[in-house]
């Protein structure tokens, strides 16, 4: 028997506090409530659609965790906007936040002189002893252990690890930082996504006073920077980039960088920003082979309590062939299914739970590639796909191109904001709640989408 939702909650956001910045956590875990919680699902309220999207999109694994730690369970988590009587579903609320850009959830830490802690929160589930090492990651997984017990005394400075979706790039990040922290090899450690240092950049400038930018990612011992693809677009953020790896780098300092490609094609960059990402050591994670993908799902089936047996496993992983993260998704959807049908999870139960979605894995793929797909699909130039028409089958369009580029890459709303003609995040977030709300209500959208995606990957396989 769980207890009461407020006394758990209270007690969740107590932990919370301690694991985040004083001001993310009063920003984004003020305003919120548990509604309900059952073994297999805890409901979260926050006053706007625009929180739900942020706290699942950063704060997620933190939410779990500490629910973990407090229940010893592992319920899904549902965020609701709060209703509130009289009041219509209207446009997002700004009050704490600034429309025009994505607010900064961490902001620098001041640490006690001595103290060893990460400047923004690790998952602890992305350690190196969970993660499953094989043909396809055994060298980059030896290179970023190398790096985790001797920051910035080896060659590989920058570390730059590349690869496709969901194969372990950020899981590899964290476990560096969680190395360096736990066996105190570095004092500083910091990981950020490209978009977050992008945006913490911004502000700074945004408030003429750049000194608490410099101190935190200047001074890191360690800076870990993940999904670099995204972001660098203007001349100034490159600049900044080169100045901290400069003044790392002149200190013996680390620096570990993951993206979805290699540098060399890393679009918009400028080229000696391309060379400096190639100083040190480039490497790449593979697909994982069956044998590892196996071992892999096993781990987290372990991890979660999970009885798996293996001709499951087997049938999971041969159907899920290249997105460890697709997988890991196949067996929460599993177990949630086998809770739905009072069942045991057995191979023909997973052959029912995967029966309604494609089972070919998406491979890697660009927000770019998808446009084109899309233009392509509803016959459009990509000009008018992303330009400013408002009519109403260009709207639809752009619309599926959002959504497919969210659920299919898995960037974040900024960088498919600023692809589709620099639009604003929240447009984006929008677009794709709109398409969700249809794929509910009207089955023919539903099969254009399924359509589209199918177009999509025909043209990737092609
Ligand atoms: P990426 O950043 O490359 O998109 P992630 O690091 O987020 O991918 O990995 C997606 C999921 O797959 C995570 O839950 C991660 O723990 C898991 N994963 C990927 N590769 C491995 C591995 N070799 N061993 C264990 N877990 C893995
Ligand atoms: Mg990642």
């Amino acid at each position: 028997m769980l207890d009461n939702p407020s006394d758990l909650w209270a007690r969740c956001l107590q932990s919370i506090k301690h694991k985040i910045q004083p001001q993310s956590f009063q920003t984004w875990f003020g305003p919120t409530s548990l509604k309900h919680i059952c073994t297999e699902k805890a409901v979260i309220e926050v006053p706007t659609s625009f929180f739900a999207d942020w706290l699942e999109e950063h704060y997620s694994w933190l939410v779990q965790s500490t629910l973990e730690e407090e229940t010893n369970r592992k319920p899904f988590l549902v965020f609701v906007v709060r209703e509130q009587p009289g009041q219509a579903q209207g446009p997002v609320d700004f009050s704490l936040a600034d429309p025009t850009e994505p607010p900064v959830p961490a902001a620098p830490q001041r640490d006690a002189p001595g103290e060893v802690k990460p400047v923004f929160p690790l998952n602890p589930r992305y350690r190196f002893e969970q993660f499953v090492v094989g043909g396809s990651n055994e060298f980059t997984f030896t290179a970023a252990r190398s790096v985790a017990e001797s920051p910035g005394q080896t060659a590989f400075n920058p570390l730059f690890i590349y690869g496709g979706v969901g194969l372990g790039k950020t899981h590899l990040l964290q476990a560096i930082g969680d190395f360096c922290v736990r066996n105190r090899t570095a004092e500083r450690v910091v990981y950020v996504t490209a978009e977050q240092f992008i945006s913490d950049y911004i502000a700074s400038m945004r408030q003429n006073d750049h000194s608490e930018f410099v101190k935190t990612y200047r001074n890191a011992d360690v800076l870990l920077i993940d999904d670099i693809q995204f972001y660098v677009q203007t001349e100034g953020c490159q600049r900044e980039f080169i100045h901290t790896f400069n003044a790392l780098s002149q200190n013996d300092k680390q620096v570990v960088i993951s993206s979805d490609r290699p540098p060399a094609t890393l679009k918009g960059f400028e080229d000696r920003l391309i060379s400096r990402l190639q100083w040190g050591l480039v490497t790449d994670i593979e697909v994982p082979d069956l044998e590892t993908r196996i071992a892999i799902l096993n781990q987290k089936a372990e991890e979660r309590g999970i009885d798996l047996p293996h001709d499951v496993a087997r049938f999971l992983s041969e159907q899920i062939d290249s997105n460890i993260r697709e997988l890991e998704g196949a067996l929460t959807r599993l177990v949630a299914f086998a809770a739905h049908k009072h069942q045991t999870v057995s191979r023909d139960l997973a052959r029912q739970a995967l029966l309604r979605r494609s089972t070919r894995a998406t491979p890697s793929i660009g927000i770019e590639e998808i446009q084109k797909a899309t233009a392509d699909f509803f016959h459009i130039p990509i000009e008018t796909l992303i330009g400013a028409t408002r009519k109403q089958e260009i709207t639809t369009a752009r619309h599926a191109g959002m959504y497919l580029c969210k659920s299919l890459t898995g960037a974040p709303l900024k960088a498919i904001g600023d692809h589709f003609g620099n639009r604003d995040h929240t447009t984006v977030m929008h677009a794709c709640r709109n398409v969700e709300r249809k794929l509910i209500k009207d089955p023919g959208f539903g099969d254009m989408i399924a359509q589209l995606r199918d177009h999509i990957q025909g043209r990737l396989v092609a």
